[in-house]
This record gives structure tokens, C-alpha cells and sequence, in this order.
């Protein structure tokens, strides 16, 4: 059992970050808070006991609560009272950092809201431990998440990520990765540098580097399990700030069709037709 350094916690909403794959990478800290919150909130409450029971952190009889995007507003309600009424509630997601593409943002709006004291025991989050192991650059980076799922949705978001001044990081499903892969190479170019990064801190972690052409290529002939972040470096247009690149656009389109706005903006701030392309038709569709 660990002793916990810090058992008296002052009131408030507590987020803990928890590992991601290996049960080890939990914080002390996190740990201590688990050990002394009086009340316990999690997006799976199971995951959240495994981990507690893993570590040797008794439940005893406090309550535990589920709130997760399905439950939020029915479960959010008990845990607001038990802030208003002076208490400790620690929050924890499925895995990795609450809120990053996980539940939690209602909960900590709504305590910063009601006064109450917001505090955060950082720890894993898979963009953060993909983003080390890309070999892309880590001093300026943007995470987008997850993409809307196919068609012409995912390309044109992936388009609006295109001048994106640093790494992209994405969260993706292993059934959607070989397609979402492919429409990058079509929307950002395939010469970008790139990783797919599989199974971070488990037993059968996977890190794959090369041009997006490449990935793709090799995903295409894959079944892959698991989970995935995929990362893409910045491309030539990365050097073009996206203000830039629509005012350029923004004065091409006087007067002209957006197939030929895009190819003088192109070739004018020495980008990829195809990103210009998607932008110009964005701006031409918000004129009409
Ligand atoms: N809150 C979490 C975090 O801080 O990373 C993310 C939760 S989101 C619902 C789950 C997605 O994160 C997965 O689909 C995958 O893209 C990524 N992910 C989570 N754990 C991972 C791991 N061990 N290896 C690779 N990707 C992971």
C-alpha cells in the first residue's frame, strides 16, 4: 500500500491524469489524491477501481461516481453539491488526461464557476508521450484531436491544418488510420515527415517514421489493433501564416475562379496547390 505524504486535501475538484498503457506511470501525487479525495468521480469507474486496486488504494466507503459524456448532466449535479458542501472530489478519465479528448470540461467550467478550487495532477496524456517519440520537432505543436470520421468532412479539416505552423498530432482508430492516412497525403502532400505512433507504454508499442507517402503506403497493407496517434510534420506551407495565406487568397479571388485563385497563391507563397486549394474554396464559400 502506498502511504499517502498529503492526506489532508483542501476542497475542491481535483483532475488526475492516469496512465495511458503501463499502470506504473501513475503519480504519486495522483496516488495521494485517490488515497484522500472524499469523494471519487471517473469516466469508467471500473478502469478507475482496477487502477486503485493495482496501487493498493482503498475505496473504504466513499462514494464512487460515473460521469462521462452520456451521464454528465444527470451525474454532475451530485458532484457540485459535494464541492458546495466543502468537500474533495477527484476526477479521472478512462486513461490519460481528463479532457483531452476525454470528459471533464463541463465539470471544470462548472467549478471554476461555482467558485470552487480547480486543481490538476498532471501526468500522461498520449499526445504528449507520441509527440517525444515522432522525431518530429516538439517546440510548436497542434493538437487536433480526432477527425471527423471519412469523406470530404475529414479532407477539408485536414486542409484547415495545412499551413499549421508546427507538428499535427491526431488521435486515430486503427480501422480508420490507413484511409485517414491516405487523405492526408492528398491534402497535405506526401513528402511531409511523419510517425504513427501504436500501443504507447504497452507491451506491443509500435513507432513507425517516414514521409506520409510512405506510412500510407505501408498501412494500406496492414490490419492494425490498438490505439494510434499519428503526427505529421510541418510542411513547406508551415513558413505561411494562415493570415497571410487568406489575405493572399482573399485578393486572388476578386474576380477570378477558385481553381485559378489557388494556383497563383500557390505558386506565389510556394505551397502545395492542394491545402491552397481548400482554403480558397473555405473563403470563397464563406463570400457567398
Ligand atoms: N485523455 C487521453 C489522453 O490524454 O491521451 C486520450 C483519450 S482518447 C478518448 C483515446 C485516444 O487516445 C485513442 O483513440 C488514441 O488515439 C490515443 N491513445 C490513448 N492511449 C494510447 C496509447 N497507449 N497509445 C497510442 N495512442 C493512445
Amino acid at each position: 500500500m502506498v502511504i499517502p505524504v498529503n492526506p489532508e486535501l483542501a476542497p475542491g475538484l481535483y483532475l488526475i491524469a492516469t496512465p495511458i498503457g503501463a499502470a506504473r506511470d501513475i503519480t504519486l501525487r495522483a496516488l495521494d489524491i485517490l488515497h484522500s479525495a472524499d469523494m471519487l468521480a471517473a469516466e469508467d469507474t471500473r478502469s478507475l477501481r482496477k487502477l486503485m486496486d493495482i496501487h493498493g488504494v482503498p475505496l473504504g466507503d466513499r462514494p464512487l461516481v460515473s460521469y462521462h459524456d452520456h451521464n454528465a448532466g444527470r451525474a454532475r449535479p451530485r458532484i457540485m453539491a459535494a464541492l458546495e458542501a466543502g468537500k474533495s472530489v477527484v476526477y479521472a478519465s478512462e486513461a490519460g488526461t481528463p479532457m483531452v479528448s476525454d470528459p471533464g470540461f463541463d465539470l471544470a467550467r462548472a467549478a471554476v464557476e461555482g467558485g470552487h478550487g480547480l486543481i490538476s495532477a498532471p501526468g500522461p496524456s498520449a499526445a504528449v508521450t507520441a509527440l517525444t517519440l515522432s522525431g518530429l520537432p516538439a517546440d510548436r505543436f497542434f493538437f487536433a484531436g480526432f477527425l471527423p470520421q471519412g469523406g470530404s468532412k475529414r479532407k477539408s479539416a485536414l486542409g484547415q491544418f495545412a499551413a499549421v505552423p508546427g507538428t499535427l498530432i491526431f488521435y486515430e482508430s486503427p480501422k480508420r488510420v490507413a484511409a485517414m492516412l491516405r487523405d492526408a497525403v492528398e491534402v497535405l502532400g506526401g513528402a511531409r515527415p511523419a510517425a504513427m505512433c501504436r500501443e504507447l507504454t504497452k507491451k506491443f508499442e509500435e513507432v513507425r517514421r517516414g514521409t506520409l507517402e510512405e506510412l500510407a503506403e505501408e498501412m494500406a497493407g496492414r490490419t492494425l489493433k490498438g490505439e494510434i496517434v499519428v503526427l505529421v510534420g510541418q510542411g513547406n506551407s508551415g513558413t505561411v501564416s494562415e493570415i497571410d495565406l487568406d489575405s493572399a487568397l482573399s485578393e486572388a479571388l476578386e474576380g477570378r475562379s477558385v481553381r485559378d485563385a489557388a494556383d497563383i497563391v500557390a505558386a506565389q507563397l510556394g505551397m502545395k496547390r492542394r491545402p491552397v486549394y481548400q482554403r480558397a474554396l473555405e473563403l470563397a464559400k464563406a463570400r457567398e
